[in-house]
Parts: C-alpha cells; sequence; structure tokens
C-alpha cells in the first residue's frame, strides 16, 4: 500500500530507472546516500555499482524490509528517520569525501528539503533528484521567463541547475497527477558576493511575494528608489526581470542600511 503522506510513488519503469543511473553515474568509492529508498527500485540498481549505499526512510514498514535486507546485504546502510533531520555533515565527515545524493523524493517536503540541503554546512558534492517538473522548471528558469521567480534565485544563489529529463505518470505506482522531471544540482558558490545571506533571501521573498508591483514599491521597508538605481536597477521594474546578480547588488545595499 503507498502511503500519500509520505508522498510514495514508486517507480517501475526500467527505462526511466537506467536513465536515472547513468545520469549519476556512480563510482565504487562515492559516498553516495538515497533518500526515500522504498521498495528499491533506485536503491537495488545503485547498490551493484557502489562500495556502499546509505539509505533515508522514514516509513516504518518499508524500513523493516529494508534492514532484512542489509542483513545478508553489508553494503548497505539503512538510517531509519526523517530526510528533514538528518545530520548530512556527520555523514560527510564518517565518508571522508563531499555527498553525492540522490532520490524519487516526495514531493510533499522537496522543497524545504533542498533549501536545507543546500543551506546546510555540509560538502555536497552533488543531488539528482526526481521532483515535479513544474518545481524543476522553476529551479531553471533564467530571469524573464514565466517560470522565473524565487526558488529560481534561491537556486541559482547556491548551486548549478540542469533539467536532464521529463518523466511522465505512467513511470510510478501509484501515477501521481503531475508530470515529473529529474534535476541535478551541484552546489557551488555564488558567481556574484552576497553579503547577508537572510537579507537576500528576505529581498527576494518581498520582491516576489509581490511580483506585479514594481520594486520600488516591493522593496520600499528596505531601498529608495535612488538607493535601486544606484544597484543600476531600474525601480519601475518588476521582480520576474531582475537577475539573480541584480538581486545581490539589492540585498547587499539593503545590508548596508542596516
Ligand atoms: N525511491 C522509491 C522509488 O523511486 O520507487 C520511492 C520513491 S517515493 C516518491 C518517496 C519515498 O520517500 C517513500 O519511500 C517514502 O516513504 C519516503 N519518504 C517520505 N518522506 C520522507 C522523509 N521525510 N524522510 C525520508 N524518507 C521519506
Amino acid at each position: 500500500m503507498a502511503r500519500k503522506r509520505f508522498g510514495q510513488n514508486f517507480l517501475h519503469e526500467r527505462r526511466v530507472i537506467d536513465r536515472i543511473v547513468a545520469a549519476i553515474d556512480p563510482q565504487p568509492a562515492d559516498p553516495l546516500i538515497e533518500i526515500g529508498p522504498g521498495h528499491g527500485a533506485l536503491t537495488d540498481p545503485l547498490l551493484a555499482l557502489v562500495e556502499r549505499l546509505r539509505v533515508i526512510e522514514i516509513d516504518r514498514d518499508l524500513i523493516a524490509a529494508l534492514n532484512a535486507r542489509a542483513a545478508n546485504e553489508p553494503r548497505l546502510e539503512v538510517i531509519a528517520g526523517d530526510a528533514l533531520a538528518i545530520d548530512y555533515g556527520a555523514i560527510a565527515q564518517a565518508a571522508g569525501r563531499p555527498l553525492r545524493l540522490v532520490g524519487n523524493l516526495p514531493y510533499n517536503i522537496s522543497s524545504p528539503l533542498l533549501f536545507a540541503l543546500l543551506a546546510s554546512a555540509a560538502p555536497i558534492r552533488d543531488m539528482h533528484f526526481m521532483l515535479q517538473k513544474e518545481v524543476v522548471d522553476r529551479m531553471v528558469a533564467p530571469a524573464g521567463s514565466r517560470a522565473y521567480g524565487r526558488l529560481s534565485v534561491a537556486i541559482a544563489a547556491r548551486a548549478e541547475a540542469a533539467a536532464l529529463f521529463d518523466v511522465g505518470p505512467g513511470a510510478f505506482s501509484p501515477p501521481p497527477k503531475v508530470q515529473s522531471a529529474v534535476v541535478r544540482l551541484v552546489p557551488r558558490p555564488p558567481a556574484f558576493e552576497i553579503v547577508d545571506q537572510r537579507v537576500f533571501d528576505g529581498v527576494i521573498t518581498d520582491a516576489f511575494n509581490q511580483r506585479r508591483k514594481t520594486l520600488r514599491n516591493a522593496l520600499k521597508n528596505r531601498l529608495t528608489a535612488d538607493d535601486i538605481e544606484a544597484c543600476c536597477v531600474a525601480p519601475g521594474e518588476r521582480a520576474e526581470r531582475v537577475s539573480p546578480a541584480a538581486f545581490a547588488r539589492l540585498a547587499n545595499a539593503a545590508a548596508a542600511k542596516r
């Protein structure tokens, strides 16, 4: 029985599973962690390629089956718990190398999980996640495009994001109501300076919460029209047309005024 509250949509299409594994291209010594292994659709082919695989699962019934599996498979380490509450830094330290995270994520926790991972100090080499296609579109959208928003800017400041391929509902059981897509995220420092990450996040939240408003209005509690102009941004512009680098200039100006 698939549990809705744990966002369970199990992959069954071989072609899609093979494509995800090929995109990850696991090497034997890679410290791979799978989030939400479920019945093991990705776990099994990954385990065939690496010396050790850690999996994080929250559902007790699935954990029992995974533990039974691990009893005969010393390369499989089952971490029972909530992927949102795991200390990834400690795992990276034990592994001695930056982590590689993978998963067909439960869509209900994908946004908070992504932000927690990108904000964490844990060394992460890359992440390959199956997400709602609409979320992946927003993650990789360039300034000025329809899908461009807070998520696009927040991701651009923290990682290189690439949409790899789309997956239809028929690849899962039960089929989700939405299209899915696989994204690759490679954390890296931004190409622009961010003086205060909290102010940066606050500025993009304010700007996109009121995306129909001009920046002059949306950011009026933080910056004057003159301040905005001094950042080489037109005060009459709307958030959806402002690049991540320009948001960094605005946020740095706002941080300097605090
Ligand atoms: N990887 C499997 C597959 O592709 O068939 C299962 C994918 S299913 C979309 C999501 C999995 O994440 C389920 O096994 C679910 O129980 C697990 N899960 C849900 N919330 C979780 C959480 N907070 N922490 C860890 N695992 C979670």
